[in-house]
């Protein structure tokens, strides 16, 4: 059976096939720019590019062309959509509510719309394009896979904030986490390639992208996490703050007379790498900065990345009271061997130690620790997208 993987933003779409026979990747794409004249779908299969341009009026109109370039008799991959088994949708937020993957019903749409108030951003964009899917494919089952479910077997004592409580029974305020699905799949992958059962494993999961969050993940199951009730709490990321002091928010509402606007754009999109290096939110950008140029703001935020990363992996050893393998994913954490070195310099008293020539790796599962360091270090590229499919035909079954 083959299953469709839909991530969908408000202008943006990201979508794969996906053959569960051998769980490969068919066909992806992404849709950029839906709502303005200049869309444009762009489909790989085998490496080889598909592009349409054409404008697209909004999500529906979005997903008909994607459904169009999958059956296209050229370009596309299979004959008709009833070879689609069902579509699996990348939901940001669901709440308390939903701890596992669900199958969409009417019920489960009116959960989605309750939870949009937690993620106003995020949750929007999605339904939309459940809807629009719906709307093309009437007949095929959905999913919601989540990126906050696999978060909720955090305990109270991680999740409440030491807020007035009723700011959480009234209003839901609390550590919910996010990039759930990467931090399972890293985690499964990480006992996979250990030989070890997941039920006996200490494991810290480090998903370095543009988005960052560090996971501690417990016999399986996550048990702390650096985000919280918002992707906004944690690491300092490409333009995320992460955590601060947050009466430097009241500070900047007084005295620099920031609007609330103006505040959640800054601490959202104005800072992290971008704010701090005053260069840009790629790393890759950063990092030239810093190596060729010798910018000393850029090597500054490199080192305040790592830092934190660090801090956040030694907070969640105490937390499990030990830890059995550290493994890095995403756009830094799979690619990077400067940011893995910074990360890991010093947690030799954890047992980590990077054997340096093992860690010049990009894009693969490695082992990159000392053959006698006692915890491993593991690189593990993420794929999200799977773990949506994979749920998605758990489901549907
Ligand atoms: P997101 O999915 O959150 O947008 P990604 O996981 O794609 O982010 O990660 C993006 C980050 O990864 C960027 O800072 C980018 O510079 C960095 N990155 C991607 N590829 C490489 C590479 N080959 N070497 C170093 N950094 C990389």
């Amino acid at each position: 059976m083959k299953i469709l993987v839909i991530n969908c933003g408000s202008s943006s779409l990201k979508y794969q096939l996906i053959d569960m026979e051998n769980e490969q990747c068919v066909a992806l794409g992404l849709v950029e720019r839906i709502a303005t004249k200049k869309s444009i779908l762009t489909q790989k299969v085998d490496g080889k590019k598909y592009i349409i341009e054409e404008p697209m009026e909004n999500h529906t109109d979005a997903i008909r062309v994607v459904l169009g370039a999958l059956v296209d008799h050229e370009h596309g991959v299979i004959k008709d959509l009833s070879e689609i088994g069902a579509v699996g949708h990348r939901v940001v937020h669901g709440g308390e509510k939903y701890a596992n993957s669900v199958i969409l019903n009417d019920e489960v749409m009116k959960g989605l719309e309750e939870c949009t108030k937690l993620a106003p951003l995020h949750n929007p964009a999605n339904i939309i394009g459940i809807n629009a899917c719906k709307a093309l494919m009437p007949n095929t089952k959905m999913v919601a896979v989540f990126d906050t479910a696999f978060h909720q077997t955090i305990p109270e004592v991680a999740y409440i904030y030491p807020l007035p409580y009723r700011l959480y029974t009234d209003h839901s305020v609390r550590k919910y986490g996010f990039h759930g699905t990467s931090h399972k799949y890293v985690s499964d992958k990480a006992a996979e390639m250990m030989g070890k059962d997941i039920k006996k494993l200490k494991l810290i999961t480090c998903h370095l992208g543009n988005g960052a969050s560090i996971s501690a993940i417990q016999n399986g199951k996550s048990v702390e996490t650096s985000m919280g009730f918002t992707p906004l709490e944690g690491m300092a990321m490409g333009t995320r703050c992460g955590s601060i002091d947050p009466a430097i928010v009241i500070y900047m509402m007084k005295e620099l007379k920031l609007t609330v606007d103006e505040v959640d754009n800054l601490m959202n999109k104005e800072s992290g790498l971008l704010g701090i290096s005053g260069v840009s939110s790629d790393f890759r950008d950063v990092n030239s900065a810093a190596t060729n140029d010798g910018n000393q703001r850029a090597q500054l935020a490199i080192d305040i990345f790592c830092y934190k990363a660090k801090k956040f992996i030694g907070a969640y050893a105490a937390v499990m009271g030990g830890v059995d393998a550290i493994i890095f994913t995403a756009g830094l954490g799979e690619n990077s061997s400067r940011i893995r070195e910074g990360v890991c310099a010093g947690l030799e008293f954890l047992g980590a130690v990077l054997d340096k020539s093992k860690n010049n790796v990009s894009g693969i599962e490695a082992e990159v620790n000392t053959d006698d360091s006692k915890t491993k270090i593991l690189v593990i590229p993420t794929n999200e997208e799977l773990v949506i499919a994979r749920d998605t035909m758990a489901l549907i079954k």
